[in-house]
């Protein structure tokens, strides 16, 4: 007996989206936790969709999640020749009948029936097949379909709800109903693991599933069973928009979110471990997570919470894992990937990679994404700082005391040993004397040496900055305040 075959079906959509990200990781972690078989199947038959960086932006998001597959990648137009013949032996059983009719026909026939959608006009009228007609399936009057589901138990769904419904269109082409459940049976699923946005077709999968196990000459394959993963929304308890959320992983990637933070931010939409813990490393993930006991209430994607954790993934690298991999947002020529649409503040020349390595530290304990850095660290790098002009007011402008405090500062720091200690000590005793808490005497000196009120550690960056850089800005500052 192997075990559990699941497999994620994604249609291409140019970006990959959180809750196809979310549907991934869930297949992944059963499989990973059963000893299961994780198979990719991209679902490229609407031809609009089947361009191939698509399907490379598929594999890739994938790779940076770390959700590795057994099987594929397998392109669902590949078995165009099972869906056909799929189709054939539902024909033949009686199951699917041709139907010629056009919409206006139908909307014109259907008009102020109580029952919506087609009629059944042609079910019984024997149409000869042709290059005009559909192939429509034969749902029963009577009866229900049920759909086996380990989050939901049994959903039954009543016949008189659905129309015999079009399987294969005049054109030739087997629609996504029967394609997916033909690859599902061709690939031995076990468990069909995906959005609750699928649930409503569900159904027709089911009953088309089982009439082809009745059909002659056709392998009966057991039913699979379903886990329809809890919808996404946002704030607003709204399904996941992609025009107005921010929905593609690829986005987060770009921003420096970790993928091992994205992941264990993902495993809890819809699920949480029994303890209710929030930070949830990959292996006690595959260890604890039961299908069972994923919800079916809406789950909120709540980007503050995610930010939270890939802090705290941030703050648990060591120092050498946090310079390597906020490479992509510092040094970008020396990586392979680096983020989409974003360039550093500083040239190659001057960015220093054994300063950046001193400076990491100060800054590992204050970012929440790798794409916070650069703005926190630029004043190491740049000639002179970015110099933000409200702060500059707020904390310089043309105030004398601020002056007092600068020019005495210039003085100090000429001469004392360049330590952080030192530096701290100094500035509390200038303070001090102009009648200034450590607090409102720091902000000149950081406004002036790093252009803004916020940003690493003050006497530890000076340390690292350098005496005669420091002075420089200090006297740069001065100048300008008093101009
Ligand atoms: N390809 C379809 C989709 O992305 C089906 C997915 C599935 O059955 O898992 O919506």
């Amino acid at each position: 007996m192997t075990g559990p075959r699941v497999r994620f079906a994604p249609s291409p959509t140019g970006y990959f989206h959180v809750g196809s990200a979310r549907a991934s990781l869930f297949n992944w972690l059963f499989a990973r936790q059963t000893g299961g078989t994780f198979i990719l199947r991209i679902e490229d038959t609407d031809t609009e969709r089947n361009r191939d960086e698509w399907h490379q932006g598929i594999i890739s998001a994938m790779t940076w999640l770390g959700l590795d597959f057994d099987e594929g990648p397998f392109l669902q137009s590949d078995f165009l020749a099972d869906h056909i013949s799929a189709a054939d032996a539902l024909l033949r059983a009686g199951y699917l009948y041709p139907c010629s009719c056009t919409r206006e026909e139908i909307d014109e026939r259907i008009k102020g029936n109580a029952k919506p959608g087609y009629d059944g006009y042609c079910r019984d009228r024997a149409v000869p097949r042709s290059a005009t007609t559909a192939l429509r399936f034969r749902v029963p009057d009577e009866g229900t379909t049920v759909v086996p589901d380990v989050i939901r138990g049994d959903v039954t769904f009543p016949h008189d709800s659905y129309e015999d419904f079009i399987v294969v269109k005049s054109n030739g082409v087997v629609l996504y109903p029967l394609a997916n459940a033909v690859d599902d049976r061709t690939m031995r699923i076990t468990h069909v693991i995906r959005g609750e946005d699928l649930l409503p077709t569900t159904p027709k999968q089911v009953m088309m599933w089982e009439a082809l196990n009745r059909c002659a000459g056709v392998a009966s394959v057991p039913l699979p069973l379903y886990a329809h993963l809890p919808l996404l929304v946002n704030e607003q308890r709204k399904k996941l928009s992609k025009r107005k959320d921010p929905v593609a992983v690829e986005t987060y990637r770009d921003q420096g979110y970790l993928p091992d933070a994205f992941v264990n931010y993902l495993a809890l939409l819809g699920w949480s471990p029994r303890g209710g813990e929030e930070i949830v490393p990959r292996s006690a993930l595959i260890e604890q997570f039961r299908l069972a006991d994923v919800s079916h209430s809406p789950a909120f994607f709540d980007v503050k919470k995610m930010t939270h954790i890939n802090g705290e993934y941030i703050r648990r690298l060591s120092p050498e894992e946090f310079v390597e991999q906020s490479a992509p947002w510092v040094a970008p020529w020396s990586t392979s990937w680096r983020p989409t649409d974003r360039t550093v503040p500083w040239s190659e020349a001057q960015f220093d990679a054994s300063l950046y390595g001193r400076v990491a530290p100060l800054v590992q304990e204050r970012v929440a994404t790798l794409g916070e850095i650069p703005a926190m660290v630029d004043f190491f790098f740049l000639d002179a700082p970015v110099t933000d002009e409200a702060s500059f007011a707020k904390a310089i402008g043309s105030d004398p005391l601020a002056q007092a405090l600068l020019g005495a500062t210039v003085e100090r720091f000429g001469e004392l040993d360049w330590t952080a200690a030192a530096l701290h000590e100094a500035v509390i005793e200038l303070g001090e004397a102009l009648g200034l808490a450590l607090r409102k005497a720091q902000a000149p000196i950081r406004c002036a040496v790093t252009g803004t009120l916020v940003g690493p550690p003050l006497f530890e960056s000076l340390e690292l900055l350098g005496r005669e850089r420091t002075l420089t800005r200090l006297r740069d500052a001065l100048a300008r305040s008093a101009s």
